[in-house]
C-alpha cells in the first residue's frame, strides 16, 4: 500500500500525469524517515527540514505536521509491525505545458514504505569501504531535491567498485557522502563539514554529534581535506537508514590499519539509546 494525493492504494494502481514536473524536471522535494517497530523516529526534525526544502524551491507545504503524522500512521497501519523507512515525495505538480518556469500548482504527494534492514553492531564492527570522487553536484546540496542524477551515478560507481559509499570532495574539501554525512576523528576531536549549502544537514548527523558529546568527544564543525580523511583515527558515515557506520578502507587504503575505533562503539551505543527514548 502507498499514499498518493489523498488515497491509500496498491503501488501498481498509482498513476501520475506525464506533465508532472517531478517527471519532467525532477522538480520536487523528498524526505526519508525511519520507523522502528512502529515508532516513527525524529519525525518533527524531518518535517522541519522538509519545510525548509519546500520553502527554498517555492512549493507550498500541502499538509500540516498533524496531517503528515496521520498519513504516516495510516500507511503504517497497512503493514505488519517492523522496521521501515518512509519515503515522502512532493513535486510541484502537473503543469499545462512543458516549460521551465512555473505558476502555483497543486503539489503531487507520494509516500511509500520500504523494509528497513539494519546491519546490526556485529556486522557494522567489521567496517566498510568507500572511494573518493569529485563532488559534481549543484551548489544547493542543503535542499533535499528529487533531482538526484549525480547521486545515482555515484551509487552506480559504488556498486561497480563494491564499496559502501562514495565520499565527495569539492575544491579539496570533503563535503559529505553521496547519501550520507562524513565524520573524521583524530586525537579525540570529531570533525564534520559545517551545515551550509554544500551538504545536506543530516538528521542523523545532528544525533551523531549529540551522541559524540555524550561520549565526551570534542566536536569541531569545520572543513577538512582528503589528507585529513586518510590519516584519521576513525571515519564514520551517517544517514537515517544506515545510522552510524564505520569506514575503515578508502580508495583501497586502510584507515588506521583497518581498526574500528573505540569511539564508534560508544557513539553507536548512545545512538541506539536515542532510538528507544
Ligand atoms: N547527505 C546526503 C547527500 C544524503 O542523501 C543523506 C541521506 O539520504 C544524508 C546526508 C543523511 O541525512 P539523514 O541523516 O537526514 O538521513
Amino acid at each position: 500500500m502507498v499514499y498518493l494525493n489523498g488515497n491509500f492504494i496498491a503501488k501498481n494502481q498509482c498513476r501520475i500525469s506525464v506533465m508532472d514536473r517531478g517527471f519532467l524536471f525532477g522538480d520536487g522535494i523528498y524526505e526519508v524517515v525511519s520507523v522502528y517497530q512502529g515508532k516513527i523516529f525524529s519525525l518533527n526534525e524531518h518535517l522541519q527540514r522538509l519545510q525548509k526544502s519546500l520553502d527554498s524551491v517555492k512549493i507550498a507545504n500541502p499538509h500540516t505536521q498533524k496531517q503528515w503524522l496521520e498519513i504516516c500512521n495510516k500507511l503504517l497501519s497497512y503493514a505488519p509491525k517492523g522496521d521501515y523507512s518512509i519515503y515522502f515525495q512532493i513535486t510541484r505538480g502537473v503543469g499545462a505545458e512543458r516549460k521551465h518556469d512555473f505558476e502555483t500548482l497543486t503539489p503531487t504527494v507520494y509516500l511509500q514504505l520500504s523494509k528497513l534492514v539494519l546491519k546490526g553492531k556485529k556486522l557494522l564492527s567489521q567496517g566498510f569501504s568507500a572511494i573518493t570522487q569529485e563532488d559534481i553536484r549543484w551548489h544547493r546540496c542543503d535542499i533535499k531535491s528529487t533531482s538526484l542524477l549525480a547521486n545515482t551515478l555515484y551509487a552506480q560507481n559504488a556498486k561497480e567498485n563494491q564499496v559502501e559509499e562514495v565520499i565527495l570532495q569539492r575544491n579539496n574539501i570533503i563535503t559529505e557522502g553521496a547519501t550520507s554525512n562524513v565524520f573524521i576523528l583524530k586525537n579525540n576531536i570529531l570533525q564534520t563539514h559545517p551545515t551550509d549549502n554544500n551538504i545536506l544537514a543530516g538528521i542523523t548527523r545532528d544525533l551523531t554529534l549529540k551522541s559524540a558529546d555524550a561520549c565526551s568527544l570534542e566536536i569541531n564543525e569545520s572543513t577538512f581535506n582528503r589528507d585529513d580523511l586518510m590519516s584519521a583515527d576513525e571515519v564514520w558515515i551517517s544517514s537515517s537508514t544506515r545510522e552510524i557506520m564505520p569506514i575503515n578502507k578508502i580508495d583501497s587504503q586502510a584507515i588506521n590499519n583497518g581498526k574500528i575505533g573505540k569511539y564508534w562503539n560508544c557513539v553507536y551505543d548512545h545512538y541506539q539509546q536515542l532510538k528507544n527514548d
